[in-house]
């Protein structure tokens, strides 16, 4: 068990590593010249340097047996600093993932305490040519060795694609058919038949090695058969979905707050019309403000669904999925806002933000895309849509009216608004069939995600306010503006999901003319066009927030 205080020094001295040995011009030099820093890469990885993996592996492995919450906190640092750095370290832990769920006490120790004590680099293979999305369009296949009648091995061909560390691990882990089904295999760099691509030439993370490999009857021992038994590699890798999309959340959490956290010294300095950006609302309300307010509302799903996980409610797949897609997809439209919140400076290599943009873009789309994630919540909610006979969302709105009563400032009646009119966009695609529509499943997707993290960030506030968050939250804000956050952003998830829904139930033929005033009644519009009232002045409190401006300052201002 990690203490707050043991992390909040693991996390500067990987900032104070960062500052000394990444500093701006030499990421830009890697980025342009395309190399992977495997000094550095070594350096976090390894027990007697910066050793940031040992939070991640098991304290009875050599570890600092770090929490899923940890996990989070350390992947949005690393984010920060550089997503391609972060993505080499995370495919340790991607690769050793199988092994943590699914391998034998005999394997964990093995493997598990050579990445604590040697600082074993390893890779994850699941990605084929020809499988990706579609995992189960595997090709590599585990043919079994039989000596005596026993199988004394595997051979294993095939070839994957996109591998993170591809061409720099010491230890792989690859996804093979054997006889029985899918299933893993550890396997060390340089065996017979085993090879990897030169590095891919990548529009982002470019001090990432990304690496095809080949696989020709490479033979493996029995004992590389994660777990030992055949057929159980979608489970194993399904086990840890919940954690891994945490950790790619949280890179999209970082890598967008890195944006933004250059936009806004940016707009301190530079002046237009004989004033700072900083001060001109226009900009700082389309630029800034959303994007800050979109991250928040990100982080709160995450670290409900970080401490749901270390609370033992299982791997929480689609509370994960809900946290990737919201906090990448956030990343990615901050980081994009950054570059016009620098005008023509954004734009070059130099001020990093193009860098950014460039680097968060794989978050939506390796760990599943973000169209996967779209289709996977959709699908797991609308069981429980039908399971309730169409109260899931209404009974959850009903909490957020209960939460309201006591807490009125965080914004838990708009998230409640948005729960109800969700429930009447699910039940309309239920009655008209509209799900056969793949466009309406997956957009259905994107509403859930808004409207459930709307409710997270309210609870979160509310937690804020009474002084009960976990001590390791990020307390960037305080409680008046984490509230004002969760108001701002509850409101616009309300908008969205009666506007958007009725879009595309209407859009879809499931709601007929005559039909059509009982159904936008059922959604609140008038109550979510009331909600919007307050929301000019939300956005300028959190703008002060941001830029440290006082009460005093604000006055002297006007
Ligand atoms: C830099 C990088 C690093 C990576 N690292 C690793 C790694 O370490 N290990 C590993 O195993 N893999 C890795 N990957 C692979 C990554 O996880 C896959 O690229 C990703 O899952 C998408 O698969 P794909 O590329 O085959 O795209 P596809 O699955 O072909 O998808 C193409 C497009 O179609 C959409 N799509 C797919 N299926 C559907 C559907 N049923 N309905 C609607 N739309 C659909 C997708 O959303 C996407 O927009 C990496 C990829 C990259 C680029």
């Amino acid at each position: 068990m990690i203490t707050a205080k043991t992390l909040k020094l693991s996390l500067k001295s990987l900032r104070e590593y960062a500052k000394k040995r990444l500093p701006d011009e030499k990421l830009i030099e890697l980025d342009e010249k395309d190399e992977c820093p495997l000094d550095v890469v070594h350096d976090l990885c390894s027990p007697d340097k910066v050793g940031i993996t040992l939070l991640f592996v098991p304290e009875e492995y050599g570890g600092m047996g770090g929490n899923t919450f940890d996990v989070y906190c350390v992947c949005e640092e690393m984010a920060r600093i550089d997503l391609g750095v972060a993505t080499s370290v995370l495919a340790t832990f991607l690769g050793s993932d199988p092994i943590t769920v699914g391998a034998t006490p005999e394997q964990k120790k093995l493997w598990l305490s050579k990445i604590a004590e040697q600082g074993v680099l390893f890779a994850y293979g699941a990605t084929e040519p020809e499988a990706g999305s579609d995992l189960g369009a595997l090709r590599t296949i585990a043919d079994r060795v039989i000596e005596d009648g026993k199988i004394v091995g595997y051979k294993i061909s095939g070839n994957k694609q996109w591998i993170s560390n591809g061409g720099i691990a010491d230890a792989y882990t690859v996804l093979a058919n054997t006889p029985a089904g899918p299933s893993w295999f550890i396997l060390d760099k340089g065996l017979k038949g085993f090879t990897h691509d030169k590095p891919e030439d990548k529009h982002g993370i470019r001090l990432s090695n990304t690496a095809a490999l080949a696989l020709d009857n490479v033979f493996v021992p029995v004992d590389r058969l994660v777990g030992g038994v055949e057929g159980q590699g979608l489970l194993q890798a399904q086990a840890v979905f919940g954690y891994t999309r945490l950790m790619v959340a949280a890179f999209g959490l970082g890598a967008g707050w890195s944006a933004i956290d250059r936009a806004i010294p940016y707009s301190t300095k530079r002046i237009a019309a004989g004033a700072p950006l900083s001060e001109k609302q226009g900009y700082v309300h389309k630029l800034i403000v959303p994007n800050v307010v979109r991250l928040e509302a990100a982080r709160a799903y995450i670290e409900e669904t970080a401490e749901r996980i270390d609370a033992g409610e299982g791997s929480l797949n689609t509370e994960g999925a809900i946290a990737k897609y919201m906090a990448t997809e956030a990343g990615n439209a901050a980081a994009e806002a950054s570059i016009q919140a620098l005008g023509g400076y954004g734009y070059t290599h130099e001020y990093m933000v193009e860098k950014i943009s460039r680097d968060v873009r794989i978050t939506i789309i390796y760990e599943g895309t973000s169209e996967i994630m779209e289709m996977t919540i959709s699908r797991d909610r609308w069981q429980n849509h039908l399971k309730t006979r169409g109260q899931h969302y209404h009974d959850q709105a009903r909490k957020f009216e209960e939460l309201h009563a006591r807490h009125p400032e965080v914004g838990a009646d708009n998230a409640a608004l948005a729960l109800h009119a969700l429930a009447e966009v699910l039940e309309k695609a239920r009655a008209g069939r509209l799900t056969r529509f793949q466009h309406i499943l997956l957009r259905l997707g994107e509403l859930i995600a808004y409207a459930e993290s709307a409710g997270s960030l309210a609870r979160r506030a509310a937690l804020m306010a009474d002084n009960k968050l976990n001590e390791k939250s990020n307390r960037r804000f305080d409680a008046p503006t984490f509230a004002a956050i969760s108001r701002i952003f509850s409101r616009q998830a309300a908008l969205k999901v009666a506007q958007d829904g009725i879009q595309w139930v209407v859009g879809a033929g499931g709601a007929a003319d005559a039909e059509l005033p009982a159904f936008e009644a059922s959604l609140g519009f008038p109550a979510i066009r009331r909600a919007q009232a307050g929301l000019v002045a939300d956005m300028d409190l959190v703008a002060d927030a941001l830029y440290g401006r006082t009460a005093k300052e604000q006055k002297a201002a006007a």
